[in-house]
């Protein structure tokens, strides 16, 4: 298997090609050089890290019984039933990194379990059109933008150049997110229902980028946003589907204690002493510099080490500046743990989110915050900042805790590792709550009924003479 299709999608019956357009620097682990010595680590991850992993072979939808209830799986085959035949395609703008890859890879082959065929096919473009779909991204997110003619020539001319690429056979057509908005251009050829499925928070975008987009969206037969509060005012119908994680995934699966154990000794991490820790990508909307100034706060009170685990996703040009500035902030901290890694690590991430004693997501804007997500699921203490979709998983002091500034997060380190039985029952909280609204089963479901309905709608229109 050579690297190109190791960053394609796996299972089931997925066709995506791949971004095509890495610019991963060598992934690293970062500590202090005073910290090498103590702990015998060198700079590069462990071998066991640098190849990507074989994939697990995917679950079916019957092992979800034990978690969920067979009820719930009886009623999506239920569902689906009505559909077999149908098939979807999902389009996106990466294979690998970020949480929409993450829930494509398990919701595609799930979907054809239940025999509605699903197909994901994923976007390419030159770095000069993931720099201005970057910027576009930042800008929905409230950023300050000069939209120019040269941006959006890029975008048009990419999103032909996909066009010509792509076919669209099935009877829905889910685009995800903006940068392939524009393939619904190609919708009148099409016998397909088109869904523009949107993860970002649209409730404060930039004018500009904005009324460049709009007209593209209002192309679509439904739009669905992360939460209500992303939505804008369209002409056409909204509706809202939380996102989800896989409780069978890797990311997510149960774990030994030893897996668990070689992953902490791996990065060089202390199991008896408290561990805080944010996994995101180095993004400065996750506010990783941040933490680390929150992580100084605390500590002035209370022991702890920092992990800050992330990489890099593959549509993310920005990632190794911000990586530059969180070492730059974390100085020569012998506690502060940088993890570089490859977007292959979820075996690492579930183990260092199992291991951790509070987990943080001190994100600035956020879509849903699928990392809240996986760490609720864990039991963990989360924190998290009170924006995009997190305060609907995180209802602060009962699912854990929400914080609007640095101080605000140290506070709240401190006073988690002070209080392990408030810690301890917020985590328990949060976990019954992702049982309940957030996981992939109930995603599923979701498809499933707006599948129905759109094609229910559709066999009520007039057929062209
Ligand atoms: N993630 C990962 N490797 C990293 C950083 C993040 O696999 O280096 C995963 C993380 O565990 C989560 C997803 O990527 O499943 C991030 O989703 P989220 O909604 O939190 O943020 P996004 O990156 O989509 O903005």
């Amino acid at each position: 298997m050579d690297a190109e299709d190791q960053r394609a999608p796996s299972a089931g019956t997925t066709s995506a090609s791949g971004s095509g357009h890495d610019r991963r620097a060598t992934p690293a682990v970062y500590v202090p050089e005073r910290r090498l010595a103590d702990r015998r680590i060198g700079r590069n991850l462990p071998a066991s890290v640098l190849t990507p992993p074989a994939p697990p072979p995917p679950p079916h939808l019957d092992d979800y019984a034990s978690i969920v209830g067979r009820a719930q799986i009886d009623a999506l085959r239920f569902l689906a039933h009505e559909l077999r035949g149908k098939s979807i395609k999902m389009v996106n703008s990466t294979a690998l990194g970020g949480g929409v890859a993450e829930m494509l890879n398990r919701l595609v082959p799930l979907l054809s379990e239940l025999q509605v065929p699903a197909h994901w096919d994923v976007i390419t473009g030159g770095n000069d059109f993931f720099e201005v779909t970057k910027a576009f991204h930042n800008a929905l997110h409230g950023s300050a933008y000069e939209l120019t003619q040269a941006a959006k020539d890029i975008f048009l001319m990419y999103t032909e150049q996909n066009r010509q690429r792509m076919h669209f056979d099935e009877e829905l057509v889910v685009i995800h997110d903006p940068q392939p908005v524009g393939l619904v251009l190609s919708r009148g050829k099409t016998r397909a229902s088109w869904v523009w499925r949107c993860h970002i928070d649209l409730s404060n975008p930039d004018r500009k980028v904005w009324d460049f987009l709009r007209p593209f969206v209002e192309q679509y037969d439904a739009a669905i946003f992360s939460s209500q509060s992303f939505a804008r005012q369209l002409s056409i119908p909204q509706y809202l589907f939380y996102p989800c994680i896989d409780p069978l995934s890797e990311k997510n699966r149960e774990l030994s204690d030893a897996e668990i154990q070689q992953v902490c000794d791996d990065f060089a991490i202390d199991r008896s002493r408290p561990i805080v820790t944010q996994v995101s990508r180095f993004d400065r909307l996750k506010d990783p510099v941040g933490v680390v100034k929150a992580y100084k706060l605390a500590k002035k009170y209370v022991d702890c080490q920092l992990v800050l685990a992330g990489g890099g996703a593959s549509d993310d040009p920005e990632g190794a500046a911000v990586l530059q500035e969180v070492r730059d902030e974390a100085g020569e901290d012998p506690d502060i743990i940088i993890l570089d890694l490859p977007p292959w690590c979820a075996l690492q991430i579930n183990a260092l989110q199992r291991a951790s004693t509070i987990i943080v997501q001190k994100s600035l804007k956020e879509g849903f915050g699928l990392t809240v997500t996986e760490a609720l699921w864990k039991g963990k203490p989360t924190i998290a900042g009170a924006v995009g979709g997190i305060p609907n998983q995180i209802i602060h002091k009962l699912t854990g805790v929400l914080v609007h500034s640095v101080e605000g997060c140290a506070f709240q380190i401190r006073y988690l590792l002070t209080h392990p039985e408030f810690a301890r029952t917020i985590g328990a909280n949060g976990r019954e709550h992702v049982k309940e609204n957030f996981l992939m089963t109930t995603n599923v479901k979701r498809w499933l009924l707006l599948f129905r309905l759109l094609e229910q709608a559709k066999a009520r229109m007039p057929k062209a003479a």
